[in-house]
């Protein structure tokens, strides 16, 4: 039995995490630390602030609170979802600068 596998977003990485720890998708511990560092900095704020609601979610038997601090944990999640997308993601899938491109357009007079 193969266990499942998710691989990393970087499609130059061949590495893969267990798929049951990461479902969807992951980058790898290496590409991570490719990343500028505030894109990294900021990628963990979101995953600290969504476990503090968690926590305190956790914590609460209200439900008209819990229902509010879901409404934010939900509204955090978005955000890491979007950050995820444009500056974790899209860095690795877009295509690398032809070479020979600048010398091109200066050729051409742009
Ligand atoms: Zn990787």
């Amino acid at each position: 039995m193969t266990e499942a596998r998710t691989p990393c977003i970087n499609p130059r990485c061949r590495r893969t995490g267990p798929a049951d720890e990461f479902p969807g998708e992951m980058i790898c511990g290496r590409c991570f630390r490719t990343l500028p560092e505030a894109t990294r900095k900021e990628h963990r704020r979101y995953w600290r602030e969504i476990k503090k609601w968690d926590r305190r979610i956790g914590r609460t038997a209200d439900v008209l609170k819990t229902s509010r601090m879901r409404a934010i944990r939900n509204r955090l999640s978005d955000q890491l979802n979007r950050h995820w997308d444009t500056y974790i993601k899209a860095p690795f899938l877009a295509p690398e600068k032809p070479e020979g491109l600048d010398a091109f357009l200066e050729e051409v007079g742009l």
